[in-house]
């Protein structure tokens, strides 16, 4: 065991603060990262501060890792010391289940193990995050770093980039489709620049009028006020497939009426309140209201390289760790563009 250098929220309602732990020596399959960078996500806020009550404290937050590889376990192939490696949103599962064989460890039947908040199987105890200085992980559940992009902008593809990138192609989004993107916040405007990269014709769907210019800089053809009734209404039945990513209540039977026949909402936002579904909306139409859940292993890798080929990273705010309580109030506010990413030099 080492010691490792840490913020954690002590409980739901004490603001992150400074916190030393111990990190399990790498084993033989095991890298041990410096962590350089560290996304933060909107989900940190939801688990930090117990929104979805199953939290353990304390609680290290952080799924989006970026950082340099310091050490490898004697069996490891796929990265030697100095390397670039990134950590998501799962740090180990069953390898063996239905789910796991086919490359989707996210929905293991024994459960994931997820890189914050989880019963950890190796070293007991809880697995502690990103916001920290160095993290030990299975080599299987690492993954390679295109070396040209901007590095802190790279963080948030670790779960930003894989969830919008996985609903987009489990759904054949591309040429000759109208796409919608609900709330340009990090999710959001990852599934911007997804989408279109992809060919997609794409809306956006957003409360915040002051992100309208930014959505355009971002690659949508066309920007919606989602509080405006008359301008939403000028879409009805008219889109493919729309990506949910809204982490609050709201109204999504408003997006149901602008699917077209078939069509589909993939909502991957998790709002702590369950949402009201109107059936009569999904009945005319045949239209199909789904969830996503980050992606597998293998498809993050095929993302990575994706955004490596062409150069699509997040726009970022980069903070040092000392403002992340800062960072969490305006993520509630809806006031980020697009994804506060931590400089973790600032926790030495
Ligand atoms: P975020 O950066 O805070 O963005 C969410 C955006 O939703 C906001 O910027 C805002 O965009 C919009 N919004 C917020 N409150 C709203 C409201 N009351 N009504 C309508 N729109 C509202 O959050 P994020 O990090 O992208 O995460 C979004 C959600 O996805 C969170 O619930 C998170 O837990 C979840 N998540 C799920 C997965 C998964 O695997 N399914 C993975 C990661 C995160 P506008 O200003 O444009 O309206
Ligand atoms: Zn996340
Ligand atoms: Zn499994």
């Amino acid at each position: 065991m080492y010691n490792a250098k840490a913020f954690a929220a002590q409980t739901q309602t004490s603001p992150l603060a400074p916190f030393n732990f111990q990190r399990r020596t790498p084993g033989a399959h095991d890298v041990q990262i410096e962590i350089l960078y560290c996304g933060v996500c909107h989900t940190d806020v939801h688990i930090a501060r117990n929104e979805w009550h199953g939290t353990t404290y304390p609680c290290v937050p952080g799924h989006e890792i970026v950082g340099r590889v310091v050490k490898v376990g004697a069996h490891v192939k796929k990265f030697k010391e100095g390397d670039l490696a990134g950590v998501g949103c799962m740090v180990d599962s069953c390898r063996t289940c239905e789910s796991c064989k086919e490359n989707l460890e996210q929905f293991c039947d024994s459960g994931a193990t997820f890189t914050y908040n989880a019963p950890d199987k190796i070293s007991g105890g809880m697995t502690y995050g990103g916001y920290s200085d160095s993290v030990v992980v299975d080599e299987s559940f690492v993954l390679q770093i295109p070396k040209h992009l901007n590095l802190a902008a790279t963080a948030p593809l670790l779960c930003a980039g894989i969830t919008t990138y996985s609903p987009l192609r489990h759904y054949k989004v591309g040429k000759g489709q109208k796409v919608g993107v609900v709330g340009l916040g990090g999710l959001g405007h990852m599934g911007v620049k997804l989408a279109k990269a992809f060919g997609a014709h794409v809306v956006v769907f957003t409360t915040s009028p002051s992100k309208v210019a930014d959505a355009l800089r971002l690659g949508a053809d066309e920007v919606v006020n989602s509080k405006n009734a008359d301008e939403m209404k000028k879409h009805a039945n008219s889109f493919h497939f729309i990506l949910d990513t809204v982490a609050a209540q709201h109204d999504i039977n408003a997006y149901f009426a602008l699917l077209k026949r078939d069509g589909t909402l993939t909502q991957v936002g998790v709002p702590a309140e369950p949402l009201s579904v109107q059936v009569g909306s999904l009945i005319f139409g045949r239209k199909s209201f789904t969830g996503s859940l980050i992606g597998g292993i293998k498809e993050t890798q095929e993302m990575l390289d994706f955004c490596g080929e062409h150069n699509i990273t997040s726009d970022i705010e980069l903070i040092p760790i000392q403002k992340i309580n800062e960072a969490y109030e305006r993520l509630i506010k809806s006031d980020v563009k697009y994804r506060f990413v931590i400089d973790m030099a600032s926790l030495k």
